[in-house]
């Protein structure tokens, strides 16, 4: 079976809000006088009018947005965010999640191809899962610089369908990106759900989906997403998990039950 795996928020923590951004904005502020926000700002901006304008790749292109923002604010000194990445790959900026490094092991022990699809592009995510040891669990690591599109586009979900064919499952955080772009290729889409409320959680997995909360948690989910109201068509339907889990420990039972039917 093929598993995908979206990275931000399921597998690990990037060191961008807490090294990366940071470090950026204290350069410029130094040499401009302009507050942390003030410099982080326009950068968002920038990634969001990219994604509005349907450039996917380029949305995530960070040396590029950050060093076009910083000569806009008067800063022309050049800026290496894949390097400053690779930096602040340690401890105290990056972690991974509980339950990972066990169960990619262990899916990995019986046979199934697990795969990175994540938005982030390859210099930027590769050092973080090398500097958290779990970079070799994966058999491929597909990102928008190299695929040409990302999430939520079908095409970046299609690319690894065609290298592995069979039954598909994916793995995100985010209802928008990983749920409904799954959904929308017939994968099975699997929701990791840190919070999920506990009346949901005390259920048997495969009875999560059903419960009153869900549709609520769904809408809130798709709130979150950056541009939401870029997906004007969507509906609850077309964003509700397969199934939701808490914890990635129990993507074992999802896959344990997908095997077997
Ligand atoms: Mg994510």
């Amino acid at each position: 079976m093929l598993l995908t795996f979206d990275l931000d928020g399921v597998v690990m923590k990037n060191p961008f809000s807490t090294g990366v951004f940071p470090e950026v904005t204290r350069r410029i502020g130094e040499k401009t006088g302009l507050s942390h926000q003030q410099i982080l700002e326009p950068i968002i901006a920038e990634a969001r009018s990219r994604m509005a304008l349907g450039k996917m790749v380029d949305a995530y292109n960070w040396d590029e947005i950050v060093s076009l923002v910083a000569r806009r604010l008067g800063f022309t000194e050049p800026i290496d965010i894949a390097a400053l990445v690779r930096r602040f790959s340690v401890p105290g900026h990056i972690y991974v999640y509980p339950e990972v490094p066990e169960t990619l092991e262990f899916l990995r022990s019986v046979n199934h191809n697990l795969v990175v699809l994540t938005n982030g592009f390859r210099k930027y995510q590769l050092p973080v899962l090398q500097a958290l040891g779990v970079a070799d669990f994966f058999d491929a690591i597909f990102t928008p610089e190299v695929s040409g599109t990302a999430k939520p586009h079908r095409e970046f979900f299609l690319q690894p369908q065609k290298r592995y064919p069979g039954p598909h499952i994916h793995v995100g955080d985010m209802i928008i990106h990983d749920i409904m772009g799954a959904n929308q290729v017939g994968a099975t889409s699997v929701w990791v759900c840190h919070d999920l409320p506990p009346s949901v959680a005390a259920l048997p997995i495969r009875e999560r989906t059903s419960h009153a909360q869900m549709e609520e948690l769904v809408s809130r989910g798709i709130q979150r997403d950056l541009n939401a109201s870029d997906y004007s068509g969507l509906t609850i339907a077309s964003c509700m998990p397969g199934f939701v889990i808490r914890s990635f420990g129990e993507l074992v039972d999802v896959v344990g039950m997908l095997t077997q039917c």
